[in-house]
């Protein structure tokens, strides 16, 4: 299994990006509960045939949709160690606990966070910024919200995101039982970024109407054009109108691991809280979503309970309290920090910050290369690793070539963009975020774009 792997990981670039899945193979994954236990070898055999070839492909340094990690070597293997010890990180006195609050720490290092700062994994950014909002509303309403709800005491809650926020932000509102309609989608400037005069004007205006601010989420890498909304400035409205400030960084905020891109990211450090994955931009395995709270206690004190069978003992396996439990609502909870604090030794962050760097250079790459070519219109500027673009067309509904141009190319399993849509513009969406990924794979997508645009242009004549 381990040589098939490695073989694989090897080898990425000979394959497809992406191939449907014929009609066999999900027929086969129709079969019933199986009563008697089948032989490892085929199984394994099953899932080389039948499943490795069919997944979404991003570890292939062609992939360029969405923002998804590439993983690594040393994450696969870190995972395989952690599914062999098979720790419950939930709590009690154990070392895997340790690693999970060294990463922890490291983190707070890493964007000057104080000592009292927490953290801990989650399975992604969604979670992540739902724990930042529940923070956050603890802070605001008491700690009797946890206890009467928001029924009796939450009335007029208003939460600040921009236009360009990930829809989580929203969906943290209705998990939370705030609502999506308490949050403010603030406007954009010209490079897509939170308009922060706007931001101002709006948080003013829910005072006037005798409603309660409460919490802003600035985005630190959107996920559509990688902007990053003005941090600095964001901290210092929110801080001067008592609301929490939070930054959603799933991607953009391990740009701190480089010293180029860090600069960007001025501002971070004056946030509450975090919510980031290093299962992105860091390559770490999925899954491995973090959440980074300022004021450890306030985090503990919005989640932690000790029900009769969780009771903390000074001595013995019960020890070691504040357990990971106690900061989220996750009881049983995996081994994730071990993947991640394999792969910050193992690379280092000077490397990893490198490879993230290297995605960026690659962005300006292929930006430079689409203006270069006049069948081509760049949508977006590029902030980080994030390309916008479009094939131009006269004639047609570029909307509508434009999507059906991504789907041949995904197709044709040459390399996979996404899609989005800017300012009423489908564009093609190109987000670098492997480390495997180089110039001659932006070079075959955009052959392959060019081709399979001649081909349709050549149908429709
Ligand atoms: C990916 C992403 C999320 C969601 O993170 P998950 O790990 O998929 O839950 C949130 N915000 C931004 C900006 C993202 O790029």
């Amino acid at each position: 299994m381990l040589d098939d792997m490695f073989d694989y990981l090897e080898h990425l670039r000979e394959r497809p990006v992406w191939q449907p899945a014929p009609a066999q193979v999900r027929a086969r994954l129709r079969s019933p509960l199986p009563r008697e236990g089948a032989d490892l070898a085929t199984l394994h055999r099953t899932f080389m045939d039948d499943v490795l070839p069919y997944a979404v492909g991003n570890a292939h340094p062609g992939f360029f949709g969405w923002v998804h990690g590439g993983g690594t070597p040393v994450g696969m293997l870190a995972e395989m160690l952690a599914a062999g010890l098979n720790a419950n990180v939930g709590g009690r006195d154990q070392v895997p606990v340790e690693v999970e609050r060294q990463v922890a720490r490291w983190m707070a290092e890493l964007f000057r966070f104080p000592q009292g700062a927490s953290g801990i994994f989650v399975t992604g950014t969604s979670m992540a910024n739902m724990i930042a909002v529940l923070v956050a509303r603890r802070r605001a309403l008491g700690l009797e919200v946890r206890d009467a709800g928001l029924a009796s005491m939450g009335q007029g809650l208003v939460a600040y995101t921009s236009a360009a926020a990930h829809d989580c932000i929203a969906q943290a509102m209705d998990l939370t039982g705030i609502g999506r309609a308490a949050l403010r989608l603030v406007p954009l400037d010209d490079d897509f970024r939170m308009d922060t005069a706007a931001l101002e004007a709006a948080i003013a205006a829910d005072v006037q109407a005798g409603l309660k601010p409460f919490f802003v989420a600035a985005t630190a890498g959107t996920v559509d054009t990688a902007a990053i909304d003005p941090l600095r400035r964001v901290a210092a409205i929110a801080h001067a109108n008592g609301l929490w400030f939070h930054v959603d960084g799933a991607f953009g905020a391990m740009a701190m691991l480089s010293p180029e891109l860090a600069p960007l990211l001025d501002g971070i450090d004056a946030a509450d809280s975090i919510a980031f994955d290093f299962h992105k931009w860091a390559q770490v395995p999925y899954d491995a979503g973090f959440v980074l709270v300022r004021d450890g206690e306030l985090h503990r004190d919005t989640f932690a309970a000790a029900p009769r069978y969780l009771k903390r003992e000074p001595r013995g396996m019960a020890g070691g309290s504040p357990w990971p439990c106690d900061f989220g609502p996750d009881l049983s909870r995996s081994f994730r920090a071990l993947k991640t604090w394999f792969t910050l030794q193992a690379y280092g962050a000077d490397r990893m910050g490198a490879a993230i760097a290297g995605t960026c250079a690659l962005a300006r790459y292929l930006a430079d290369e689409v203006r270069r070519r006049p069948a081509f219109e760049l949508l977006a500027p590029v902030a980080l690793n994030i390309v916008c673009f479009r094939y131009k067309v006269a004639g047609e509904d570029a909307d509508d070539f434009n999507a059906a141009l991504v789907a041949d190319l995904q197709e044709a399993g040459i390399a996979a963009p996404s899609l989005t849509t800017l300012r009423g513009k489908v564009a093609i969406r190109v987000a670098i975020v492997n480390h495997r990924s180089e110039r001659r794979d932006i070079d075959a997508m955009l052959k392959g774009l060019e081709e399979l645009a001649a081909r349709r242009l050549a149908v429709a004549r």
